[in-house]
């Protein structure tokens, strides 16, 4: 386990913590960040779905709601 110098509060911090426990500067360690925080989000978007279903499958009117917001959501990213 290496240690390496926080750029922010130069406190000595394993490579493998994911922000610095002294002031809390996030660090992304070399090759796994990026992937990791796309699955968590994918998860995290799986996840709300499956909510958002059991939702509609519990309250009916509640389906026309979520299209309408989805639909909504869909044409600001692609307006982006
Ligand atoms: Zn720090």
């Amino acid at each position: 386990m290496a240690l390496i110098e926080c750029p922010d509060c130069t406190h000595q911090v394993s490579t493998l913590a994911v922000a610095c426990p002294n002031c809390g500067r996030p660090f992304s360690p070399p090759g796994e960040p990026v992937e990791f925080s796309r699955t968590a989000t994918a998860i995290g978007q799986a996840v709300s779905g499956l909510i958002v279903l059991a939702l509609c499958l519990a309250f009916p009117p509640l389906f026309f709601v979520v299209v309408i917001v989805v639909v909504g959501s869909l044409a600001l990213r692609l307006s982006r």
